[in-house]
C-alpha cells in the first residue's frame, strides 16, 4: 500500500524511482477495508479497485452486541487490495519507475532518498500478532460489517461483505498469543457457524502478521519509513491501509519541497503525518490501558462506551483530544467511574 502509493506519486512528480519487492505480484491477507477520505476515494477510483461499501456496523464484545450503528452514507470501502497495489505499481512503471523483484532496499548514495516500505516485515515478528482471514461464500447482510472484540486475548473477529449483495465475505481474526494459522482458521469457521448458524464455503485463505506492538519510527539510520514499516497501524482496529497511503503521500510532499537536507525533509514529513501519528499513539495508549485491566472490567468499560465513541472509532477519528472529550462527556459518567475503579 505504502510503497506503491509512493512510487506512483513520485513518478507523477518526475522523480527517478526504483522499487524493490520480494514478490513480483502483491497478494496479501487483509480485511481489505479502506476508510473513506477524499484521497483514498481518489486512489480507489484511479485503480478501479472498489468492491463494496459499508455503512452499518454491529459492534460486539465477547460475542454480545454493545452497539449498532447505521450511517446515512458509507464510511468504509472494501477494496480489491491486490488490484489497488498492482495497478499503482503498473501506473508507476508506465510513468518510468523500475520495479525490481529483489529483497531489501539499496544503500543510501549521493542525493538518493531510500524508503523502507516493507510493512510488517520491517520488524521482528515478536512485536506482531498473526492475523488470519478467509474469503468465503456466505449469506450476509449487504453493506454491513461486524466487529467483535475478544478482550481476554486483546484481539478481534471481523466479518465484512466483499460484494454488493453480501454473498461473499471477508472474515477473520487476530488474537494476541495465538500464532498458529490452523487454529485461527478453525476459530473463524466456528465463529461464523455460531453467529450465522451456517457453514462457510472457503474461496481463499491466508494469514499475515500485524505489527501491533512495534514502535512508531519515521526515520532511522539514513532511511525513511512509511506505512507499517513506520509502525503506522491503529492498535485497536488493526487498520493500516489508509495510514500507509497517507504516510507515502506526506513523505513525497515533503521531498518535493526541495529542502536542502534530510532533517528538513523529516521535519516536514513529521508535520504532514502528525494527525496519523497522534491517532496511532492514542490507539497504543488505549490498547495498553485495556491490557492492564482485569478482562471483566475491560469488558464492562467497552460495553458502556457511548455510540458516538464507536462512530468516531469507525471513522478513524479518535485522537488524544477526542478521547479526552469523550471521557469528559456527562453521558460517559459510568465509563469514567469504571476507569477510576480500574486505576
Ligand atoms: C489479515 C489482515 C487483515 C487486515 N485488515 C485490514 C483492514 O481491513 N484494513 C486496514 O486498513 N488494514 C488491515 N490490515 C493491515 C494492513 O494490511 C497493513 O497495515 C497494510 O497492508 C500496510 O501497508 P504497507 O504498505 O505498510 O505494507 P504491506 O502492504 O504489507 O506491503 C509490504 C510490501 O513489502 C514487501 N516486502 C516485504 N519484505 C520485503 C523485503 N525484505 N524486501 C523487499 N520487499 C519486501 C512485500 O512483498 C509487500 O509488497 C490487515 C492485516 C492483516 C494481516
Amino acid at each position: 500500500m505504502a510503497g506503491s502509493t509512493l512510487a506512483y506519486h513520485s513518478t507523477l512528480l518526475g522523480y527517478d524511482t526504483i522499487g524493490y519487492d520480494i514478490t513480483p505480484y502483491y497478494k496479501k491477507a487483509c480485511g481489505d477495508v479502506l476508510t473513506i477520505r477524499d484521497t483514498t476515494l481518489r486512489l480507489l477510483k484511479a485503480t478501479s479497485s472498489e468492491r463494496a461499501f459499508v455503512k452499518n456496523f454491529s459492534i460486539r464484545v465477547n460475542g454480545r452486541e454493545v452497539s449498532y450503528l447505521s450511517f446515512r452514507s458509507p464510511i468504509w470501502a472494501i477494496m480489491d487490495k491486490s488490484k489497488f497495489v498492482n495497478t499503482l505499481r503498473e501506473m508507476a512503471e508506465s510513468n518510468g519507475a523500475k520495479i525490481i523483484n529483489k529483497k531489501g532496499y539499496p544503500e543510501v548514495r549521493g542525493d538518493s532518498i531510500v524508503v523502507d516500505a516493507r510493512g510488517p516485515y520491517a520488524w521482528s515478528l515478536n512485536s506482531s500478532i498473526l492475523t488470519y482471514r478467509l474469503v468465503a461464500k456466505a449469506s450476509w447482510e449487504p453493506e454491513t460489517a461486524l466487529i467483535d472484540f475478544n478482550v481476554k486475548r486483546s484481539g478481534l473477529y471481523w466479518v465484512f461483505p466483499i460484494d454488493s449483495d453480501g454473498r461473499i465475505i471477508n472474515i477473520g481474526v487476530g488474537l494476541t498469543g495465538v500464532s498458529d494459522g490452523r487454529v485461527l482458521k478453525k476459530l473463524v469457521m466456528r465463529y461464523y457457524e455460531r453467529i450465522a448458524k451456517d457453514s462457510l464455503i472457503v474461496i481463499d485463505e491466508r494469514g499475515a502478521p500485524i505489527q501491533v506492538y512495534a514502535p512508531v519510527i519515521l526515520y532511522s539510520r539514513g532511511v525513511f519509513r512509511i506505512g507499517e514499516a513506520a509502525g503506522l497501524v491503529n492498535r485497536t482496529s488493526g487498520e493500516g491501509n489508509r495510514l500507509a497511503v497517507y504516510s507515502a503521500i506526506a513523505l513525497i510532499n515533503a521531498i518535493n519541497k526541495k529542502f536542502l537536507n534530510i532533517a528538513e525533509i523529516l521535519r516536514d514529513y513529521e508535520e504532514g503525518i502528525s494527525s496519523i501519528v497522534n491517532e496511532v499513539k492514542t490507539s497504543i495508549l488505549m490498547l495498553k490501558f485495556i491490557r492492564l485491566l482485569d478482562p471483566k472490567i475491560a469488558e464492562n468499560i467497552l460495553e458502556v462506551l457511548p455510540k458516538y465513541f464507536w462512530a468516531s472509532w469507525l471513522k478513524a477519528e479518535i485522537t488524544f483530544n477526542k478521547l479526552i472529550e469523550i471521557l469528559a462527556e456527562r453521558s460517559s459518567y459510568e465509563l469514567v467511574l469504571g476507569l477510576i475503579r480500574a486505576l
